[in-house]
Parts: structure tokens; sequence; C-alpha cells
């Protein structure tokens, strides 16, 4: 058996799919890097999204309870049950991930999502996998560097996408990788990215529906004053978007990108008692 991802498809004779984001992760240091990460309990199970030719679902088959695996690709079908044949605890399952329900994949039991995504579904993915009822413990993924640091980010480069993962968890950059990790080498430099979820967000708001409804009329303009992007996402005028930004303590001709998490939970709290 091998585990070498380009010897392994010229044996079942494929091609990867760029596509499909398929850059195989061949990197040994890295592979293990990201299983001690995902810092697995004995009863978890982890879900893995993109096994690929399975080179990560194989090690997190040795240190998981149960490894349920969602790819997108049938082709790699063959491959994956090839190499995954010694796992009984492996559940392979071929569909598109961000169509999955994951909660009714893994049951009852606690999880953790370990993910080496394409860059194009990344910030889907992170919405699917973190916008549900029983959240995971964890997620760890490799994405796109660039990635990895607009979601770290702090208040003067925050996004939509940065304010949505720090709501529902703490994230961190675990280490950064090389193109040489991977086959075929992708252009761009890679980083694994580990966010801790909260239990309950550490954020006093109503609802996470009203937050998000907040942040999104926030981030709904680029460039411009908060104050306008309020008024106009949600609907009022930029008179009682100022008063309401106000209200929450914030300086209404501030941006989107530079209120801290606790801002925007201030200012959905206003918008609340608003009754907007
Ligand atoms: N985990 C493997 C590794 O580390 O070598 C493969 C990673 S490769 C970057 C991404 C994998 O995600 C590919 O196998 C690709 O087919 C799969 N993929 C892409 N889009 C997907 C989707 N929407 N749902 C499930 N898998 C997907």
């Amino acid at each position: 058996m091998t585990t070498n991802p380009r010897l392994l498809m010229e044996e079942f004779g494929l091609h990867p799919k760029k596509s499909l984001g398929q850059n195989f992760l061949h990197d040994p240091n890295a592979l293990e890097k990201i299983v001690a990460t995902a810092e697995l309990m004995p009863e978890e199970t982890v879900v893995e999204i993109g096994p690929g030719t399975g080179a990560l679902t194989a090690q997190l088959a040795q240190v998981a309870r149960h490894v349920v695996a969602i790819e997108v690709d049938e082709r790699l079908r063959p491959v994956l049950e090839a190499e995954l044949a010694d796992y009984a605890n492996v559940y392979l399952v071929f569909e598109d991930a961000l169509k999955a329900d994951i909660l009714q994949l893994v049951g009852t039991r606690g999880y953790v999502v370990v993910a080496n995504l394409p860059y194009y579904i990344t910030s889907a993915l992170l919405r699917h996998v973190l916008e549900v009822h029983r959240r995971p413990r964890r997620v760890v993924v490799t994405v796109q560097r660039e990635l990895a640091e607009r979601v770290i980010a702090k208040p003067g480069d925050m996004s939509l996408l940065a304010v949505s993962v720090q709501y529902y968890g703490k994230p961190r950059i675990v280490t950064r990788l090389k193109p040489a990790a991977f086959w075929p080498r992708p252009d761009v430099e890679s980083a694994v990215l580990s966010i801790e979820t909260y239990d309950k967000s550490p954020l006093d708001v109503p609802d996470d529906a009203t937050f998000f409804r907040v942040v999104r009329a926030g981030f709904s303009l680029k460039r411009k004053q908060l104050k306008n992007a309020l008024a106009s996402g949600l609907g009022i005028t930029t008179a009682q978007a100022a008063a309401i930004i106000e209200a929450a303590d914030i300086d209404p001709r501030r941006r989107a990108e530079t209120l801290s998490m606790e801002e925007w939970g201030a200012l959905t709290r206003q918008v609340a008692s608003a009754g907007i």
C-alpha cells in the first residue's frame, strides 16, 4: 500500500481535478500536525471533508473512534475503499459536503470537523459547519494562507467572514504550509486554521439571527461609513442608523472593518431594543 497521492492516482488511472481543488497533502509532518491539532477525545467522531486519496483519513482513523469522510468526487471511491480497507471505523460518504446533513451523519456523538479544502468553498463550508444547533467542538481546516489570515483578523481588518467565524469560536493559525507539501503543487501558500468553538457565544446578544442581520448590514456597503451601510442594509434612515450606533457608544463615521466583536454585540443590542 502506498500513501503517495501521485502514485496512487497513477495506479488508478486518475488525474487530479483542478476544478475540485485537488491538491493532495503528502508531507508527513503536516499530516501529523493536523491530526494532533484536532486533539481528539476517545469517544469523538471526526468528520473529514474532502478525503481525496485518504492520506489524512487513514491517520485520523488510527486515533478516532469513528471517521465520517465526505468526498464529492465519485472517481475517488475505488482509491479510498482500497486505501482504507483496514479501517472498519471509517464511513465513506460520496456527496457534496455543502449539501450533507452533518448532524444526521454524526448522530448524538461529540465531533470535530477536519478539512483540507478548495479555496472557493471555504467560506460557504465554514458557515455550513458552524451555523448548526450542535456545533463541532473544533474545526481544523487547511486553507489558503491569505484566507486564514483574514479569519483571524483584528479590528481594523475585520470582514464579514472574520466576524462570523469569531462569533462561533476562537480561530488561530497552527502552522503554514509551503506549496511543496502538496501534489500537485498549488500556486499559493496554505495554512492550517484551528477554530475552537464556543458552547455559547461570549457576546451578549438576543439571538444569532439579529446579530448576523446587523453584521451583514454593516458590511453591505464597501468603504462606506457605518451609518450609511447600516441604514442601507436595515432599510432605515441614516439619522436613525446614526442614533442607534451612538447609543452603542460607537462613532457612526467609523467603518465596519474597524469594529470589535464586543462593539458588534453592543450594536446588535441597540438594534434589537429599537425594535428594528
Ligand atoms: N484531504 C486530502 C488531502 O489532504 O490530501 C484531499 C484534499 S484536496 C485539497 C480537496 C478534496 O476535497 C478533494 O478530494 C476534492 O475532490 C474534495 N472536494 C472538493 N469540493 C468538495 C465538496 N463540495 N464536498 C466534498 N468534497 C469536496
